[in-house]
This record gives structure tokens, sequence and C-alpha cells, in this order.
């Protein structure tokens, strides 16, 4: 196994032609999967290109109605960036400590491919579009069109995740709440993430997403497209009907971290939270 560190993008894309090889970003992944008995070295079986220093993944672009996000920035950078909306940096601030967002970078988040992964749930529900590239080009991916299911996902041997744009609106509503263990290095038992833009009484757009209660992140369009030109009234009854519908799509499972009941219950009371307390339906 040998280590390599490209100086830019386009050698990174060389090393990947042909070859096997891991790529690491901020490696708070990498270095637990591949972890060793105390003492000794994480113990790889490919070879693995370092991509976290690379200047054409590290920036971040804030523009009136998109963020552009270079795949190998650090949470905290994207955190600590005055210009990021406040509903793309809340989930952001859920994930570890503050030292694991330090290394830790979105890119990376996505290509694990969790579907307790922190970042997923926002990257779904605002649309976000991957920009992937090998030695051949580029190509744009929906990030819901790019993960598969658990650790799976469309990125091929030869292609390295360099960019995330996220549209941005003039969201007023939005709200993100996971359920874990404790409040810092804690995995997801369940998480939600809504955003909506209300005005004069009227929803104008909703978005709501729920993580860890099946293989993917799951949003339900349909019950979004229900609640859309709905006055935010308080009288509940859209959105009995919008958790109605939400209800059959979650099918969560039984592990170590929970059970399918309590992702269940948790998951459709923050929806009903979301819908009811912060939307006003
Ligand atoms: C103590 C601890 C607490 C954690 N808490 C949370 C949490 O609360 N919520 C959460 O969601 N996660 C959590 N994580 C997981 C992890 O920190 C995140 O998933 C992180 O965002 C991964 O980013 P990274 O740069 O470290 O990825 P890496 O470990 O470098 O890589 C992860 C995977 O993505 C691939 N990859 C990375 N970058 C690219 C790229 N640009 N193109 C293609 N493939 C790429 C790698 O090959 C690898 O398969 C935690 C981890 C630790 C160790």
């Amino acid at each position: 196994m040998t280590i390599r560190r490209p100086l830019s993008l386009s050698e990174a894309l060389y090393m990947r032609q042909g070859a096997d090889t891991v790529l690491m970003a901020g490696g708070t992944d990498l270095m637990v999967k591949h972890r060793a008995p105390a003492g000794a070295r994480p113990s790889f079986t490919k070879d693995v290109v370092l991509i976290g220093h690379l200047k054409e993944l590290g920036y971040l672009k804030v523009y009136d109605d998109v963020a552009r996000i270079g795949a190998a920035v650090p949470l905290a950078m994207i955190i600590q960036d005055a210009s990021v909306p406040g509903y793309v940096k809340e989930p952001l601030m859920s994930i570890g400590s503050p030292s694991i967002r330090n290394m830790a970078t979105l890119g990376g988040n996505i290509c694990n491919s969790s579907p307790a992964g922190d970042s997923l749930t926002m990257l779904y529900a605002l649309d976000a579009v991957l920009t992937i590239a090998s030695a051949a080009g580029l190509r744009e991916c929906a990030v819901s069109d790019f993960i598969e299911g658990p650790s799976k996902n469309r990125l091929a041997k030869d292609e390295i995740l360099v960019e995330i744009a996220i549209p941005l609106m003039d969201y007023n509503r939005f709200f993100y709440r996971k359920a874990a263990q404790r409040r810092a290095n804690a995995v997801s038992k369940v998480s939600f993430y809504g955003v909506a833009q209300v005005s004069e009484g009227r929803v104008g757009s909703v978005s709501m997403t729920l993580g860890a209660v099946a293989p993917t992140v799951v949003r339900d369009r349909a019950a979004e497209a229900m609640l859309i030109g709905a006055e935010a009234d308080g009288r509940h009854g859209l959105s009995e009907r919008a958790l109605d519908h939400m209800d059959g799509l979650v099918v969560p499972i039984d592990d170590l971290r929970s059970t399918k009941a309590y992702r269940r219950r948790v998951a459709l009371g923050l929806a009903r939270h979301f819908l009811e307390e912060v939307v006003g339906l």
C-alpha cells in the first residue's frame, strides 16, 4: 500500500485512472474504518490518494441563489463563514465535535453515504447538485441520485467529487434535529430537516427530509405538494394528512443504535413539530 499526495486535481485524477485507490479527505471516517489494534498503524489494502489539501477542492463561494462548496472544505470552514445561511449550517454543527469538524469535509460526509450522515438531510431537502470529475471531464448529479444505499454511491473508480452546489432561497422557517446517544460525537438514531418559506400566512415552499429511517434519506415530495399554498392557520388538518403520507415512506430498522418503533415515533414527532410549531400549519 502506498500513500500518494498529488499536487493538483488533475494529478489526483491521473492516479485514479486504471487503479483501485481509496481517496482520503479529512480521514475521519476512513481512519475509523481501517483502524488497527492500539499502537498499530491503520491498515489499508489499496493505495491511498490524499485529496484534503487540494486547492481545487478547497473553495467556498456564496452567491444570492447558490452556495458552491469544494468537496474538501472542512465543515468548520462552512460553519464559520458568515455568508452561509443558518439553514445550511445547522445540521453541520451537529456533526461530531469541534475537532472532528476541523478535519471532516462535506464531500467525505456525502461519499461515506450513510443514511445517518448529518449533512444529507439538508442536501436532499435543498436539491444539492454534485459535480464529479474524471480524466474524461465533469458530470453533474443530484445528491439524491448519487447515493444508492448505506455506504453505496455512484462514484466510479476513476472519479472524484469536486463540488457541492446548494441552491439558496429566502426560507424564513427551518428546523433540524437529530436524536442521538449524546450531544457530541454521536451518530444519529434518527434526524429531521425542514425548511419553508411562509409569507402573508401562506406556505410558498416547503421541503422536508428524514434521516436514518430508510436505506437512504427520505424526502416526501407528495406530502410537500399538499402543503404548498396552504394557509398557515394552525388548524392542523393538512399537517395530519402530510404526516400520514410520510409514515408510509418510513421503513426503519432495529440496530445497535435504536429500534424501529423509536425511530418511527421520533421521526414523525419531529416532522409534526416542524409542521405545526415552526411552519404553523
Ligand atoms: C468521533 C466521530 C464523530 C462523528 N460524528 C458524526 C456525526 O455526528 N454525523 C455524521 O454525519 N458523521 C459523523 N462522523 C463521520 C465523519 O466525521 C463524517 O462523515 C465526515 O464528514 C467525513 O469526512 P472526511 O473528509 O473525514 O471523509 P474521509 O474519511 O476522508 O472519507 C470518507 C469517504 O468518502 C470518500 N471521499 C472523501 N472525499 C471524497 C471526494 N472528494 N470524492 C470522492 N470520494 C471522497 C472516501 O474515499 C471515503 O470513502 C463522525 C466521525 C468520528 C470519528
